[in-house]
């Protein structure tokens, strides 16, 4: 199937209130560009080089996420265009996002990450130490960032009902901290980014409302 129809059916599969990112990782230019020229908008990509690279010579009315871990000597390369930062998971990386985004005089959105798989080697916060991030004083000062949600991703298992744990558990904590801390400036929770080409389906039937879809739109990687 093509490009165009594969993201024709996945979007006819979405409800309204749910983005979908299409991933563009390793995938070159003209290929995604098939994507772009049905109407796609937003893109995701994992690798800041790879990401400034393509965001270079694409339209410039593309909304460039970053769902991949960040390092934060990179931060300055993308803070002027990013739309939106999806695996934040320290106090120092979000200090570091808003001093760059200061100096690029922007204001980049950020979403902290939370590990709810089984496997020990994703990133992400325990929900203990996502609360405590939240309420770090310090964050109050910083102006140029906005915390706009929660991202997941779910253990790659065949397990079904194993990955709809781990998803309504995320949603729970979502809603949690939605509710709880509604008082804070910097906390304005829209987003909940789970899902992807496996598990979209089961993640938008938890509550995400926004799926970062790759392979089932581009194809098959190709890392060779
Ligand atoms: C690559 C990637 C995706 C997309 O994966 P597919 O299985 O190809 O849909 C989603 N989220 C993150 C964080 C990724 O690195």
């Amino acid at each position: 199937m093509s490009v165009a129809e594969n993201l024709k059916r996945i979007k006819d599969s979405l409800p309204g209130n749910v983005t979908l990112v299409a991933v563009s990782k390793t995938h070159t230019i003209e290929h995604i560009m098939k994507a772009y020229e049905e109407g796609q908008r937003d893109f995701g990509e994992n690798k800041v080089q790879e990401l400034t690279a393509k965001a270079e010579v694409m339209p410039k009315d593309i909304r460039w996420h970053l769902i991949g871990h960040l390092q934060s000597n990179k931060v300055k390369y993308i803070a002027e265009f990013v739309h939106m930062i999806h695996a934040v998971d320290s106090l120092k990386l979000l200090k570091e996002i808003n001093k760059q985004a200061a100096k690029a005089n922007s204001i980049v959105e950020c979403l902290l990450q939370i590990h709810i798989a089984e496997e020990d080697t994703k990133f992400g916060l325990s929900e203990e130490e996502c609360e405590n991030l939240l309420l770090e004083p310090s964050l109050a000062e910083m102006k140029n960032i906005k915390i706009k949600g929660l991202m997941g991703m779910a253990t790659f298992t065949d397990d079904e009902a194993q990955v709809k744990r781990e998803f309504s558990g995320l949603k729970s904590l979502f809603d949690r901290l939605t509710q709880k801390h509604s008082g804070l400036e910097y906390w304005l929770p829209e987003t909940l980014s789970m899902g992807m080409s496996g598990d979209y389906k089961l993640a938008v039937d938890e509550g995400s409302n926004m799926v970062r879809v790759g392979s089932s739109i581009f194809g098959a990687r190709d890392y060779a």
